[in-house]
């Protein structure tokens, strides 16, 4: 379905009220793969504190679709706090990830964290983070951000997020 399809079905849908145009419709697909699902699952489950990592994929501009295909560890920051907040990626290990990405004939595309203590909803520090790397990451194709709850202990919470400017 096109964007403008969609935009018009969600206006028929939600009554002409509310004020549904193209810039409010999210603005491409994300489809994952289960390989992504198992390696977070897997890092995420290692740790009780939170752990980070990176995505690879790629982006197809015709389907409007980012393709997550990979999941890759990276090492965080040593940190002062009780380890259950706000982790940091270690830029070393982000840069052979990075590598090791591209070697593989992928892009980043994401970067993923878990929330071992609460909801997988991001804080004011994901937000910052995730504005970072989308400058950094995302000139070339989308930069999405997931985190992968795994507070409940009977299954996970994924939950993938993206910011974008209205100016
Ligand atoms: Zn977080």
């Amino acid at each position: 379905m096109k964007r403008t399809e969609k935009a018009s079905k969600l206006r028929d849908e939600c009554g002409s009220s509310l004020n549904i145009d193209e810039a409010n419709i999210q603005p491409f697909d994300v489809r994952v793969s289960p390989d992504v699902s198992f390696m977070t699952d897997m890092h995420c489950h290692l740790s009780n504190s939170e752990v980070i990592g990176l995505l690879g994929g790629d982006y197809d501009e015709v389907e409007k679709c980012l393709y997550i295909q990979a999941a890759f560890p990276c090492k965080s920051t040593a940190r002062s706090d009780s380890g259950f907040t706000d982790v940091e990626m270690d830029s070393v290990s982000q840069l052979s990830v990075n590598e090791a990405i591209r070697r593989q004939g992928m892009k980043v595309v994401g970067w993923y964290h878990s929330h071992p203590k609460f909801q997988p909803d991001p804080s004011v520090t994901d937000i910052d983070n995730q504005n970072l790397y989308q400058n950094l990451y995302g000139r070339e194709v989308p930069f999405v951000g997931l985190i992968v709850g795994t507070y409940d202990g009977t299954s996970d919470l994924y939950l993938f997020f993206h910011i974008f400017s209205r100016l």
